[in-house]
């Protein structure tokens, strides 16, 4: 394994609160660091000062054909063969074992390089990541087939759920630990091998968990990473002969790639999660109080990078100007500021170009009409150089506007007004997203009907956005195909084999 090397090509010395953190910088294969192929790199930045943290490997597609090859043959011998799911699930558990060992390193390097509150990283990401480890570890050998009575008698059909195979895995930055725990640990539970491939801008957790997963005691080959960039690595996964599935979390426009990729190569099961315009509907018997904290958590929180981000709020006519009051109340309370900060609740956006299309929308509100009642700016305190923004409530919205129509995926709520469900059923269900929704009433009558007509893949009823790893998660029309999280996310993880198997019944020839 890598650890009796006395030396790995690449790591970068990262400072974090008080200490520094050596964090691997390369290609991770078969358990060892290698350089990318041509030796290229990319940069990553802090986003909360703009400050290079490092370069890293920069994989191209022979590092992932050498990583498929590596994942295929941990398949065909070690792990696919002699691995059974107790084994599968002491790994896993073992896993989170290193990872609440090394909490505060990755929750401080999930800072640095996400822009997370280290508070939230700690307390949310990576508890939450954990425990979605020690979730799947129980389904490790628990999701079985089935035995199937049929017609003659003389037969025995029973169906097996096998692992997909080898699976290419591509996540995004807004929570680089959650979505590779998301997509690791049902994957490493149901047995498969795994290629995959960090966001480029925050590939340093995923990078330190590859010395836990070798740690941990994983056959060589089980799990490969391939840093690199979208159009590089990214698309050399999606369109790889020898992979058999791809997971997808990002854009509807990369989804959009990667469906054609796969159907141009070897027709790869695809299971994407993409975008979102979450709608938030707020009736008149609502707590008030209640939905606006909700509500604030749902656009606020990650700073609104939040794929189910509550955006357009929909308010009944008898309480708008109050929840509007409140909701900028909240806005006003949330804690930005430097996210190594144990006090920081929300920091800065990922990047420059995010937080400029972000403020762009915004800027788009007001012209076409809608009332900036709190935020849209840059918000720049101390003089720091970090992409951070204000968080906004944009009111007076009309369901034409761009900032109601597009995911900003940014701290930006858009307020619209209604006056009767049916009509709000109507304006919250017309997006070509469909990936979550709120409603807020204590009308218990009204919050069935409403739930029931609500057309997302999770609807919240009196909160919003808090999930659960034994709860499936994902998206209707646009907003993706498949499942992650409870027993559906597993099973995307696992092939049907239907098996014959013939007790006696002789076959007369010719019929
Ligand atoms: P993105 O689509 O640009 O990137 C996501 C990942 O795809 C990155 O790793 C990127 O390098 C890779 N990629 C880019 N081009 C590729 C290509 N041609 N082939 C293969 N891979 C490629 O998205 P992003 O900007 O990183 O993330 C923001 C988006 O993700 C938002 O639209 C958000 O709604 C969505 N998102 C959805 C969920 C969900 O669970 N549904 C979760 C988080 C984010």
């Amino acid at each position: 394994g890598f650890a009796s090397q006395s030396t790995m090509p690449t790591t970068a010395s990262i400072q974090l609160k008080s200490s520094k953190s050596d964090v691997p910088t390369g290609v991770f294969i078969n358990n060892e660091w290698r350089e990318s192929s041509d030796s290229s790199t990319f940069e990553v930045l802090n986003p909360a000062t703009g400050a290079v943290l490092t370069q890293v490997a920069h994989g191209k597609a022979a590092d992932v054909d050498e990583a498929v090859k590596a994942a295929r043959k941990a398949f065909k011998t070690t792990w696919g063969k002699t691995v059974g799911p107790e084994e599968r699930a002491r790994l896993l558990n073992k896993l989170a074992d290193l990872m609440e060992r090394d909490i505060e390193v990755l929750a401080e390097l999930e800072s640095v390089n996400g822009g997370k509150g280290v508070r939230i990283a700690r307390e949310m990401d990576i508890a939450d990541t954990i425990g979605c480890l020690r979730y799947y570890a129980g389904w490790a050998g628990k999701v079985a087939g089935e035995t199937i009575e049929t017609t003659p008698k003389t037969k025995l059909a029973y169906t097996l759920l096998e692992p997909f195979g080898v699976c290419g895995q591509i996540i995004p930055w807004n929570y680089p630990i959650g979505m590779w725990g998301w997509k690791v640990a049902p994957a490493l539970a149901a047995g498969c091998a795994i290629v995959m491939k960090p966001s480029e801008l925050t590939p340093l957790t995923a990078l330190y968990l590859c010395n836990l997963i070798a740690e941990a005691g994983y056959p060589a080959g089980v799990f490969n990473l391939v840093p690199g960039l979208g159009a590089t690595a990214g698309a050399a996964i999606a369109s790889h002969m020898d992979i058999d599935k791809v997971a997808f979390t990002g854009s509807v426009l990369t989804g959009r790639k990667i469906m054609e990729a796969a159907a141009k190569s070897n027709l790869k099961k695809v299971t994407l999660e993409l975008g979102g315009k979450s709608p938030v509907v707020v009736f008149p018997s609502a707590d008030l109080e209640q939905a606006a904290n909700w509500a604030a958590l749902g656009i606020f929180f990650n700073s609104g990078q939040d794929c189910t981000a509550g955006s357009r709020l929909f308010v009944h006519e008898d309480v708008h100007d109050k929840f509007v009051e409140l909701l900028v109340q909240k806005a006003q309370a949330c804690a930005i500021g430097n996210p190594l900060d144990e006090k920081t609740s929300f920091g800065p956006l990922i990047s420059a170009q995010q937080r400029d299309k972000v403020l762009s929308y915004v800027e788009s509100g007001v012209s076409e009409g809608a009332t900036l009642a709190t935020g849209g700016k840059k918000w720049n305190a101390d003089g720091n150089e970090g992409f951070f923004i204000e968080p906004t409530v944009l009111s007076n919205c009309k369901p034409s506007f761009k900032c109601v129509q597009e995911e900003i995926f940014g701290p930006v709520a858009s307020v619209l007004k209604f006056s009767s469900e049916e009509e709000v059923l109507e304006l919250a269900n017309s997006s070509i997203y469909g990936l979550g929704a709120g409603v807020f009433t204590n009308d218990a009558k009204q919050a069935m009907r409403v739930s029931g007509e609500l057309s997302a893949g999770t609807v919240w009823v009196n909160s919003y956005n808090l999930l659960s790893n034994a709860v499936p998660f994902g998206g209707m029309r646009q907003s993706g195909m498949g499942r992650e999280l409870g027993l559906a996310g597993i099973k995307e993880y696992l092939a049907v084999k239907s098996v014959h198997h013939n007790l006696g019944e002789d076959l007369e020839w010719p019929l």
